[in-house]
């Protein structure tokens, strides 16, 4: 397996950059990812108001994986997620869903030990690992790392977890994978703007699909499909992550739109990734049997 470090970080998502490595389609690498402040939050002592903003939401690479063409796809199985021994977590004036009830930052820093996020001697939390920032190179201008977008991004999505595999459009050749920001823990919303933000491992596997044509990241795992869509309000994400479905499922299957609409209102879950984002992030989600009758693949 490949090893990365993580001497080699980005903070935009940018069709510009310089890979760090070259890969080949199919390829599985073990990736060192930094947390969303760059690994400066580690003591009590660590106040937000004193990092280097520069160098908040890291990603690393970018991985240039032979193969991948523009007006094509990069599949990325989600194999492993590791975490160092500590997570930080944040609210801020200003911030989040409830920055206005506060004058400043908050931190705390909390354990993680045997699969759980101590957050006092009474109460451990169980982990549920994500990776918050993974993608590839946009079609347009840089993205920062803090920003989602149809180049994938920072979405905040639990879904993005071990097991999960997303398939994102690629822009340039090579895509120009990176991902960083992983999360020990977090409910859907992130609603102080931050999960339990770990440094670790995330280890993917990296496939070119030259032949698959997508608008906007899309994701599976063992019992569901989803699109993501991020938009300025999560009204719209929402709209347009049921639009993508109905589209993606229209196109390759046949059935009429009415149908559809109809059938994914019984079954579809419209799920909130994140909402403290610039842009919020919504998935939503079908199970696989529902479209394995339809007749439905990529
Ligand atoms: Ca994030
Ligand atoms: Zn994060």
């Amino acid at each position: 397996m490949i090893e990365l470090h993580d001497d080699h970080v980005f903070y935009a998502f940018s069709r510009d950059l310089e890979p760090v490595i070259t890969v080949g389609s199919g390829e599985t690498l073990r990736i060192r990812t930094k947390d969303c402040f760059g690994n400066q939050v580690q003591a009590p002592e660590d106040e937000l108001d004193s990092i280097d903003w520069d160098a908040i939401n890291p990603a690393t690479g970018p991985v240039f994986v032979n193969g991948a063409k523009p007006g094509g796809a990069l599949k990325v199985d989600i194999e492993n997620i590791e975490f160092d021994g500590q997570a930080a977590c944040c609210t801020g004036k200003d911030e989040g869903v409830c920055g206005d009830l506060f004058d400043a930052w908050s931190t705390r820093l909390c354990k993680i030990e045997d699969g759980h996020v101590v957050w006092n001697d009474g109460l451990r939390l169980p982990t549920n690992p994500m990776i918050g920032v993974i993608g590839v190179a946009p079609a347009g201008g840089p993205v920062n790392c803090g920003t989602p977008g149809s180049h994938g991004g920072n979405m905040d999505n639990t879904a993005i977890t071990v097991g999960a595999t997303l398939y994102f459009p690629v822009a340039v050749e090579g895509a120009l994978f990176g991902c960083g920001d992983m999360h020990a823990a977090m409910g859907d919303g992130e609603v102080s703007v931050s999960g339990a933000e770990a440094a670790g491992h995330a280890t993917v596997t990296l496939t070119a699909l030259p032949n698959l044509h997508l608008e906007n990241p899309l994701m599976e795992n063992a019992t569901h499909w989803g699109t993501i869509a991020s938009e300025e309000t999560l009204d719209a994400a929402a709209d347009r992550a049921v639009h993508d479905m109905v589209r993606l499922v229209h196109d390759r299957c046949g059935m009429p739109e009415d149908e559809l609409v109809m059938l994914f209102s019984l079954v579809g879950n419209v799920q909130v990734c994140q909402m403290v984002d610039p842009e919020k992030t919504v998935r939503f989600m079908v199970p696989k049997y529902v479209l394995d009758s339809c007749g439905f693949a990529l």
